[in-house]
Formats: structure tokens, sequence, C-alpha cells
């Protein structure tokens, strides 16, 4: 029998930076375009070395990721980016797609906070009508910020929750700070109906999976996977549903494990942790939402039928409307069939 192809898979895509889903001819252009200087890490056909399990390894892939960032300038250049990430996703089988912004970041060029977060809301919506993907946005705090700076960023995502905002984000380096600096911004965002998902349990153990959990009252989590390294965590993840979104192209990449068949998915896995494969960063890693996937079947050993579980377990945890929820977990049954 064939082998099934992962790319036409349906699954949801939960796990994608905004600037790191970026093509890298695209930053090439725009870099072009701009005159800004790109580091060969940047410029070259290999993804960068990093190791950012130390901070000076952090600090160098978050300088990486700034580059890149100053090169999106123009509503244009963020309209072409959402449609180019949504056109990605849609070749690798997504039918959802939850991309991550802090817009604090497009802020200055884009004449603001909310005319920043207008303009990638319009292109959002754009995108979705163009690809037919279904697309929405998980507004994240920058935890290297003051968390004033997130509990005003919570009001305004709340404020534009109808206009495609389903969810409030933590991220960047979780060695700085705790979880709970942030626990009013995450109290205004769940009392204005927004899901809760910080990133946890990457760079860090056990420990800050269970902060994002008491202080933060996650429903989800970015990475999650040191929760591997605690079972009575695993069981409570599992018991709640939590799921955690697994990104192991980008734990290889960023030396959170040394090898792709070193990334805890059978653990999570077996011990009943719903999970959402994720790409975090493209640009950055090298490789998109089907590549998680591969990674899967070839390093794990996931077989189709636990692969297409994978999917749904991607799509229960996604903030989709529920009759699209079971229309594309019928299309996985289809892909199974
Ligand atoms: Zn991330």
């Amino acid at each position: 029998m064939a082998v099934r192809d992962l790319r036409t898979l349906p699954k949801a895509h939960l796990h994608l930076h905004f600037t790191g889903s970026m093509r890298p001819s695209t930053l090439l252009e725009l870099a072009d375009k701009y005159g800004v200087h790109l580091p060969a890490a940047l410029s070259g056909g290999e993804p960068p070395k990093l190791r950012a399990t130390d901070e000076r390894g952090w600090f160098r892939f978050q300088r990486l990721y700034d580059i890149a960032r100053s090169c999106l300038r123009e509503p244009e250049d963020i309209r072409r980016l959402v449609r180019e990430a949504a056109e990605e996703d849609v070749r690798d089988g997504s039918h959802w797609l939850e991309i991550q912004v802090d817009p604090t970041s497009y802020a200055p060029r884009l004449g603001g906070l909310i005319p920043a977060l207008e303009i990638i809301l319009d292109a959002v919506e754009s995108a979705e009508r163009d690809t037919g993907l279904g697309m929405r946005v998980v507004v994240a705090a920058n935890r290297m910020k003051h968390p004033l700076d997130a509990r005003t960023l919570a009001r305004l995502a709340v404020r534009f929750r109808d206009r495609g905002i389903v969810g409030f984000g933590l991220s960047n380096d979780e060695r700085r700070g705790f979880a709970r600096d942030f626990d009013r911004a995450f109290a205004i965002a769940r009392a204005g109906g927004l899901l809760a998902a910080p990133h946890g349990g990457e760079l860090t153990g056990p420990f800050s999976v269970r902060d994002c959990l008491d202080d933060l009252q996650a429903t989800r989590i970015g990475h999650g996977v040191r929760a591997a390294e605690e079972p009575e965590l695993l069981a409570r993840l599992a018991e709640r549903s939590i799921t955690c979104e697994v990104c192991p192209a980008s734990n290889v990449a960023l030396g959170v494990y040394d090898k792709p068949g070193d990334v805890p998915l059978r653990t999570l896995w077996d011990a009943g942790v719903p999970m959402a494969l994720g790409a975090d960063d493209p640009l950055l890693f090298g490789s998109r939402l089907a590549a998680q996937y591969a990674i899967a079947r070839e390093t794990h050993g996931f077989t189709d039928e636990q692969l297409a579980e994978l999917a749904r377990q991607s799509v229960r945890g996604a903030s989709m409307p529920q009759e699209r929820r079971e229309r594309t977990l019928a299309a996985v049954d289809d892909w199974l069939a």
C-alpha cells in the first residue's frame, strides 16, 4: 500500500510565531527592499546553528529574530507575511492556524499598538478569505517586558476578540521572571473569553509547566515537553486535557534536545497528554508543519492511525467553531480510510 501523504493529513497548527513564519526567500527580498544587512545565519540556505539552552544562545536566537522582524515595515509586508504563512500552512495540510504575535514589536513602524493590531487582523481576515484556511490570532506578551505591558496587551486582545483573537500567550526566555508576574494579565484575558496559552516547559523544567497551570490557569501550553520529566505532571495534563503545542524541530534546533529521537513525543503520548505539533519558527528552524508529523512517523514510529490521532488532538485543542471542528475531524477519518 502506498504511504499516506502527511501533507494531506488535515490538522490544526497552534504554535507558529509571526516573523518566524516568514519564507526565507521573502526575508531576502524584504532585506533587499529596505537595505537591511542580513547575517550569514539568515541569508544562507542552511538554518543557523543555535543553542538556546544557555542565555547567550537564546540572546543570539532573539537577535536573529529581531533582525528578521526589522524587515517588516509597511502594511503590505504584514499582508504578505500573513498570506504566505497561510499558503504554506495549506500546503502542509493545515485546516486551521492560530498565529502568535506580540503587536508591540511592530507598533513603532505601523503607527502604534492599535493600528499594528488592526493591520495584522485585517491581513488575517484577507488571508482566510483568499486561502480557505481558518486563521485566528493569539496575542502573546513578552516576559522580558514589564507585567503592566502584558496587562495593556491583554485588555487590547479582549477588545479585539470579535476580530479574530482567540488566545493570550506569554513568550520569550522562560528563565526570566516568574509566570505569576503575569497573572493579572492572564486573568484579564481569561475573563474576556480568551484561551490562556503561555510558553512553558521548553527552556526550563516541569516547574515552569506547573506555574503555567497554577498561576495562569493555562488551558494550553506552548511546548510543555519538559513535563515529560515528571510523571505526576503528565498525569495532571492528561486528566485535564491540556494540549501541549509540541515543536520537535524547534526543540532540536534550540538544543532543548540533542536529536529528534530525544523529543519525548512517546512519553507524552503514552501518558495521554494531548499534543498539537507545531513549527514554531520555520524561518529559523528550517521546517514547517508536515515535517513535524514526519518526525513522529519516521523517528518515533507513529503509525498512520496514531498520526491521525495526533492530528485529531491538534484539532480538539484548537479554538475552532464546533461545526468546523467536526468537519475537520471527519476529514481526518477520510485521510485514514
Ligand atoms: Zn514558541
